[in-house]
């Protein structure tokens, strides 16, 4: 079947010392990473942190300036886009709109001079695969917007690539379409075992396609890691800006104590007090930072009950928003005027609701104080 066809020949992708420079400009800066074979893997992070060129060097779109690619265990830095058995999938715009469902899936069979009776095969396979076997003979704007994705899917795999890039595939679908297709997406990856690597701006679809994230930020990696790992360990102000919404303070590190895993670190931070994080390693007297989940606080009343306790601020709130299941209340601090944010289930929040301009107690458990380096 297709999908032991695909399964059997998927490929990992690896990336050593890779960089891209633009005339004196660097997009890429030495990056390494490990994709591998049948994973899901998203490359996130902010418009122009280079994301994009990253997956047009693995597609063979883009000269690599230094560094050396590998698709399974051969180098490919040297072999044009079609040797390199890599398929790339864009949003569904990208299908041809005068050939049919049928006919645009056929195309990339036929470029590759797949005998007919084998292209006739293939594509009739594929089209049962996602779905789609009735709508053969539809042009492209007969169809919704979640079915042109699923043919733009199908065009794609059908050649039987090792990889399958995927380039913001689903910016162009409205929010409801959006979450239904990317559902569908990593179900059928998983189906076909297969390796895929995908470039996303959304924190949301990484989180929820993906095996693996990859952080960018201006041509580096900031942080690999499994969904959970990213946000519930961000490694970065940079990754805990981006991926939450998250309380972030600057301190001097005054002391670190080891833990059984990693250490306890001991932040001051300017006239908000002590606060202990969690993290691996730090020196004392550098200057890092914390960060504080904005639904991993706890809301007091003023005063504390003990003012000595670290771990806690005072703050001033200023505004309350009703977003569905969640409340979100932003705060001053009273110390510094530093915006907080505390989110709270709305089902929880009447029960301990502040009023607007109240000054109220926040403070939040070590376990949910992560270290941030740099
Ligand atoms: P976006 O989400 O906006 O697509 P991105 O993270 O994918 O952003 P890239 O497209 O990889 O970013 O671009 C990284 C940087 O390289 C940007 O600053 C961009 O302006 C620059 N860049 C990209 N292509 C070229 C080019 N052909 N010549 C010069 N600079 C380029």
């Amino acid at each position: 079947s297709i999908q032991e066809e695909l399964s059997s020949h998927t490929a990992g992708v690896t990336l050593r010392s890779v960089t891209k420079q633009y005339g004196s400009f660097t997009a890429v800066e030495d990056i390494n990473l490990e994709i591998p074979a049948g994973s899901y893997t998203c490359l996130l992070g902010p418009s122009g942190c280079g994301k994009t060129t990253t997956l047009r060097m693995i597609a063979g779109h883009e000269e690599i300036t230094r560094g050396d690619l590998f698709i399974g265990d051969r180098r490919v830095n040297d072999l044009p886009p079609a040797q390199r058995n890599t398929s790339m999938m864009f949003q569904s715009y990208a299908l041809f709109p005068h050939k049919t469902v049928w006919q645009n899936i056929d195309f990339g069979l036929r470029m590759k001079n797949v005998p007919k009776e084998e292209r006739t095969r293939r594509v009739a396979e594929i089209l049962e695969v996602v779905g789609l076997i009735k709508f053969a003979d539809r042009k492209p704007n007969q169809l919704s917007g979640g079915q042109q994705q699923r043919v733009a899917l199908a065009r794609a795999l059908v050649t039987r690539p090792q990889v399958l890039l995927l380039d913001e595939p689903l910016s162009a679908l409205d929010e409801n379409l959006r979450v239904r297709t990317r559902t569908e997406l990593r179900r059928l990856q998983k189906e076909f075992g297969m390796t895929f690597i995908q470039v996303t701006h959304g924190q949301d679809e990484a989180f929820a396609l993906s095996d693996q994230i990859v952080v960018m930020d201006h041509g580096r990696i900031d942080q690999i890691g499994t969904p959970d790992q990213i946000f519930n360990t961000p490694a970065s102000r940079f990754v805990a800006r981006f991926v939450g919404d998250n309380n972030i303070f600057v301190g001097k590190v005054a002391s670190v104590a080891a833990a059984h895993t990693g250490a306890i670190i001991e932040l001051e931070v300017d006239r908000l007090g002590t606060f202990l994080c969690r993290g691996q390693a730090a020196d004392v007297g550098m200057t890092a930072a914390c960060c504080v989940r904005s639904d991993c606080m706890t809301l007091w009343p003023y005063p504390p009950s003990n003012p000595s306790a670290p771990n806690q601020l005072t703050a001033r709130v200023v505004a309350i928003e009703f977003t569905g299941y969640v409340t979100r209340v932003s705060l001053l601090a009273e110390a510094t005027g530093e915006e907080i944010v505390y989110k709270i289930r709305t089902h929880d929040w009447l029960t301990q609701a502040a009023n607007e301009g109240q000054l109220v107690t926040l403070s939040w458990d070590t376990e949910n104080c992560i270290f941030l380096p740099h």
